[in-house]
Formats: C-alpha cells, structure tokens, sequence
C-alpha cells in the first residue's frame, strides 16, 4: 500500500512515485483499459500521484490526440481541479502547450465521437479544459445521469428539487423521486433554445455534432423549471451556475 502521508509531503516532487506513473500511463497507451481507474485513483482521487509531473499531461496530451476519451477526460479534471486550488493556474501555465493542443483534441473528439453518453463526457473535458466552468461537472453529470438535485433558489428556504430529463418525462418534483410514490406531484418543465451563455454554445455544438438528443435535453436545462413546493420559476443552468460555497 503507498505510503499516502508521505506521498501529501512533497507532491511536487518530480521523482515521487515516477515508476508507478510510468507504468500506468505506459499501460493505458497501450490499451490496457484496468490503467486508467489505477490513473484516477491516484492522480486525481487520493493524490499519491503528482498531476504536475512531467511525464503526466504531455502523455495524457498525446494519447487524447490519438482520440483517447479517457484521456482528454482524465486531463479536463486536473485541470478543473488544479483550477480551484489555493494556487490556480499552476497546471495551465506550466503546460500551456499541452492545454492548447488539448483543446483541439477536445473539439475534433466532439465532432467524432459516437453514443451520447461519450459525447457529454467530451462535452465535459472540453469546458474543463478551456477553464471557467466550475459547474461543468453538475451540468454534464445531469445530463448523463438524467436528474438534477438542487436547492430551489428561492428565498423561502424549501430545500430540494429534483429535475429530471429522459425517458421519465420532463418535469421537477419535491421528493426524491427514485423513491417517491406515483403520485407525488409533477411540474412540467418548458423547454427553451438556449440563446446566450455556455448552454447556447453547448446546444450548438451537439446539434452540429449529429446529437439531437443531447441538444433537446440542453433545451430542458436551459428552460423553464418551477419549483413545486413556491412555484418560483427558475432556470436549471442558472443555478447551477450561480457562485455558492463549496
Ligand atoms: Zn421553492
């Protein structure tokens, strides 16, 4: 087992764990699909591995080029993170290069990939990688998983709306509505064509991409929604956009 207290001592240590890292990314450039959980774990979920190594975004950099997924994916997170670190920017100005050229990984991966599933998690790296969206992750996770949870931004402190997308209908409720009976109340959500702001560009692009659905559900977020419980109207993108503690 690696020896996390001491690995948190000197992460920036260009040697600490270099081995390790070698192996892995070696592993995942070759297609070995197992690396890349090994990847996150250690790079990005306990922090044993240092994102700032040298060997770590040019290697990342490379294989999104080769339209690795993973890859891209796995780079838009650190740079997410190292973004709302105590010191940001450390990642993006040390690897500026990197970045840039993963952008354009992240555009031509939009234009090629196939199933929406994948397409959002390029959609989620993109904006990870171009930096300023902090709620990328809430907003593309909600469209994969077909639900949001949020506070109703309303003053009156009535806690929880669940929106939900896809198959289920379109609509908020007040309850969890995995668990909720059948005839907990539904409030239909008015779907709207994003005309300004991150979900414009992103419902622009899935369109242009050949994914319509993914289009139609930005519409959802994008849209109207009306929280059951004050029936103030709101838009999910909004709030998921607005700045809140963390
Ligand atoms: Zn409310």
């Amino acid at each position: 087992m690696p020896d996390i207290h001491s690995a948190h001592e000197s992460p920036l240590t260009a040697g600490t764990g270099t081995p390790r890292l070698s192996a892995l990314l070696d592993a995942a450039a070759h297609g070995d699909g197992r690396a890349w959980s090994g990847l996150w774990t250690e790079l990005f979920h306990n922090g044993t591995l240092d994102p700032a190594h040298p060997l770590v975004l040019p290697a990342l950099t490379a294989m999104a080029e080769e339209g690795t997924v993973e890859a891209l994916s796995l780079a838009g997170a650190l740079l997410v993170r190292d973004d709302g670190c105590p010191e940001p920017g450390r990642l993006r100005e040390a690897y500026a290069l990197e970045v840039a050229r993963l952008l354009a990984a992240a555009h031509r991966s939009r234009q090629a990939v196939v199933g929406s599933g994948t397409y959002c998690v390029v959609l989620e790296a993109l904006l990870g990688v171009e930096g300023g969206a902090p709620y990328a992750e809430e907003l593309i996770g909600g469209l994969l998983n077909e639900e949001y949870e949020i506070e109703c931004p309303g003053p009156d402190g009535c806690g929880e709306v669940w929106v939900v997308l896809g198959e289920r209908g379109h609509f908020t409720t007040a309850e969890d509505y995995a668990l909720a009976e059948d005839d907990v109340r539904r409030v239909p959500l008015r779907p709207a064509v994003p005309g300004t702001g991150p979900g414009a560009r992103l419902h622009g692009y899935a369109l242009a991409d050949g994914h319509p659905d993914v289009a139609r559900a930005l519409t959802y977020v994008c849209g109207e929604a009306e929280c059951p419980t004050c029936g103030r109207s709101f838009r999910v993108s909004d709030v998921l956009a607005a700045p809140r503690p963390r």
